[in-house]
C-alpha cells in the first residue's frame, strides 16, 4: 500500500477516522483529478517537540495536511510529570497535555500506535510498520531512549527503566520492598524520591564521584547527598553496578564493591537520542543527536529534527549539544515548523536549566557547571545560613549557576548568561542589577513563536 499518486485531499481528515480511510480517500481523489492539491506536513514523534512543530504548522498554515506518527497509543504526555504521578501527587490523567480532541480541533490527523520505519527521500516517501505515507516536508521528532548499560542479568522481572506512561505504569503495578537505582542524573534522583515515598528501601549507585553529575558541582552536589542519607535513601558514589542477580525476577545485584539484597532495579543511567528511523540518511553529530541547523533543518532539504533526537546549538557558545529537556525541546519543535511552513525562526540555542527538590533541599542549575566541562573556569561561591550559591564564570562572562535553597535572583542571573554580559565579582554582578522584565524583553526567547503558541504548548 502506498500514496504515490495520491496527490489530492478531498476533506481534512478528523481524528478517530481510520488514517488508512484517509489515503484510501487521497487515491481515489487523485484519480478523479478535481480538487486542489494540499501541502503535506509529517511529524515523526508525539512527544512535546513533535506537538509544538505540528500546532507551529498548523498556526501559519491553515489548509495543509498534518500528520502525526506515533509509536505510543496516547495522546501528548509529560515525562516531567511522571515523577508526580507515581508518587500519587497527581492523578495518571493529569500526566496528559493534550486530549484527542485537541487533535481534530486543530485538524491534526494522530496517527497512534504506528511506528515509522525509514524514509525514501528520493520519492519522499515514509514506509511505516503497516504502510507507507507520503510527505513534502518532514519533521522528525523521534525524542530519546533510555541507555541500558552492559549489566547482566537486565532482562530479570523487576528490572524498569523510567522514560514512559508504560514505565511509570510498569512501576507503579510491581510489588516490591527493596530498589536499587542505578544512575544519579535527574531521573535516578526522582525515581529514588519517588520510591521512598512509595515505602522502598532505596539504594542510589553512581559511578561518578558525585550525584547529579551533569547539572551540579561536588560540593552542591554534597549537600543533596546528605539531604538523601538523613531521609533515609543511600546513595553510594564511585561505585559500579556488574550484576543483576536472580532466577526469573531480581534477588539482588552485585557491584564491584558489594552483594546487594534486592527486588527491584531502576536503570536510569541515561538518555540517548532515538535516531534508527533516520539511520544513514541523516548526518549525525558527535553526541550521537542528529545535525541541526539553528533553523532545525538537516542535511537533507525539507526535513526537520527537533527535540532529544536532535544535537543543535548551546545557547552559551554555540556547539552541538543534546539538551534532552522539555523547554528546549518545545521551542525546538516551534522553530523546526515555523521554518517547514515558510515563516523564517532562528533557534536561540539549548540552555540547560534544571531543578530537583530533594526532602525540601531546593537545588537549582542554570547553564554550565564548573566541573566536567572543561578547565580555566572560575568559581564564585556564597553561603548564607546553610543556603548556597555558586557562579561559575568563563574569562569574565557568567556561564553557569548552582543554587541551594536561594532562589531569589534566579531570573537575573539566567539573564545575565542569556545577555552573556562580562561582570567581573559576585558583587559586580549583584550590584549592576536591574529589573528583569528589561533583560527578557531582549532575548530572543521573546521571538513570536513563543509567543504565539496555542493551549500554553
Ligand atoms: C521521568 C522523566 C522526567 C523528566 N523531567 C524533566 C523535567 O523536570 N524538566 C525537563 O526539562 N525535562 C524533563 N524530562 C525530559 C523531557 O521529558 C524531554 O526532554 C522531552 O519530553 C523530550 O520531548 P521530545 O518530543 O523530544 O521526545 P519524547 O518525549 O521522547 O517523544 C518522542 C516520541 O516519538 C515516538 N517515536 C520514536 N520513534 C518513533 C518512530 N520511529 N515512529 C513513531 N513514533 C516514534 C516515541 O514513542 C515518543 O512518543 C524528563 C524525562 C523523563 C523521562
Amino acid at each position: 500500500m502506498g500514496e504515490e499518486g495520491g496527490l489530492v485531499i478531498v476533506t481534512t481528515l478528523r481524528f478517530g477516522s481510520s488514517w488508512k480511510d484517509g489515503i484510501h480517500k487521497q487515491t481515489m481523489a487523485a484519480g478523479m483529478g478535481k480538487s486542489k492539491r494540499l501541502e503535506r506536513f509529517v511529524v515523526i514523534g508525539n512527544g512535546i517537540a513533535g506537538v509544538s512543530a505540528a500546532c507551529t504548522i498548523r498556526k501559519y498554515n491553515k489548509e495543509a495536511k498534518i500528520m502525526i506518527v506515533s509509536k505510543e497509543p496516547h495522546p501528548t504526555y509529560s515525562p516531567c510529570l511522571l515523577p508526580n504521578y507515581l508518587s500519587g501527587e497527581i492523578s495518571r490523567e493529569k500526566v496528559f497535555v493534550r486530549e484527542l480532541s485537541d487533535y481534530s480541533e486543530d485538524h491534526i490527523q494522530l496517527i497512534p500506535s504506528e511506528r515509522a520505519v525509514s524514509v525514501d527521500i528520493e520519492r519522499k516517501n515514509i514506509v511505516l510498520q503497516t504502510g507507507s505515507i507520503g510527505y513534502d516536508k518532514l519533521i522528525i521528532a523521534t525524542g530519546s531512549k533510555p541507555t541500558l548499560p552492559s549489566i547482566k542479568g537486565i532482562d530479570r522481572k523487576g528490572v524498569f527503566t523510567f522514560k514512559s506512561i508504560e514505565d511509570a505504569d510498569s512501576i507503579a503495578k510491581w510489588k516490591g520492598s527493596t530498589a536499587v537505582v542505578v544512575g544519579s542524573g535527574p531521573i535516578g534522583v526522582e525515581a529514588s524520591l519517588v520510591l521512598k515515598k512509595r515505602g522502598y528501601r532505596v539504594l542510589l549507585i553512581e559511578i561518578l564521584n558525585r550525584i547529579l553529575p551533569q547539572m551540579f558541582d561536588e560540593y552542591p552536589a554534597s549537600l543533596m547527598k546528605k539531604a538523601l542519607e538523613e531521609n533515609g535513601i543511600d546513595p553510594a558514589n564511585r561505585e559500579r553496578v556488574v550484576e543483576v542477580l536472580g532466577e526469573e525476577q531480581v534477588e539482588g545485584v552485585v557491584s564491584d564493591r558489594r552483594k546487594i539484597k534486592c527486588d527491584t532495579v531502576i536503570l536510569a543511567t541515561g538518555m540517548r537520542p532515538e535516531r534508527e528511523f533516520a539511520e544513514g540518511i541523516l548526518e549525525v553529530g558527535a553526541l550521537g543527536g542528529i545535525n541541526v541547523n539553528d533553523r532545525m533543518g538537516t542535511n537533507v532539504p525539507d526535513i526537520y529534527a527537533c527535540g532529544d533526537c536532535a544535537e543543535a546549538p548551546s545557547l552559551i557558545d554555540g556547539r552541538p549539544i543534546l539538551s534532552l529537556l522539555w523547554h528546549n525541546a518545545r521551542l525546538q519543535g516551534q522553530v523546526a515548523g515555523s521554518n517547514a511552513a515558510g515563516i523564517p525562526s532562528v533557534y536561540p540555542g539549548s540552555l540547560p536549566i534544571a531543578a530537583v527538590n530533594v526532602f525540601g533541599l531546593r537545588a537549582v542549575s542554570i547553564g554550565s557547571t564548573g566541573e566536567g566541562t572543561g578547565s580555566g573556569h572560575k568559581i564564585i561561591e556564597a553561603r548564607r545560613n546553610g543556603d548556597y550559591r555558586r557562579l561559575v564564570l568563563s574569562g569574565e562572562m557568567l556561564i553557569g549557576v548552582q543554587s541551594i535553597n536561594w532562589d531569589e535572583d534566579l531570573g537575573f542571573f539566567l539573564a545575565a548568561i542569556l545577555k552573556k554580559e562580562k561582570v567581573k565579582t559576585y558583587r559586580d554582578l549583584m550590584s549592576s542589577r536591574k529589573p528583569l522584565f528589561n533583560y527578557l524583553k531582549a532575548f530572543p526567547f521573546g521571538h513570536k513563536v513563543l509567543l504565539s503558541h496555542s493551549r500554553g504548548l
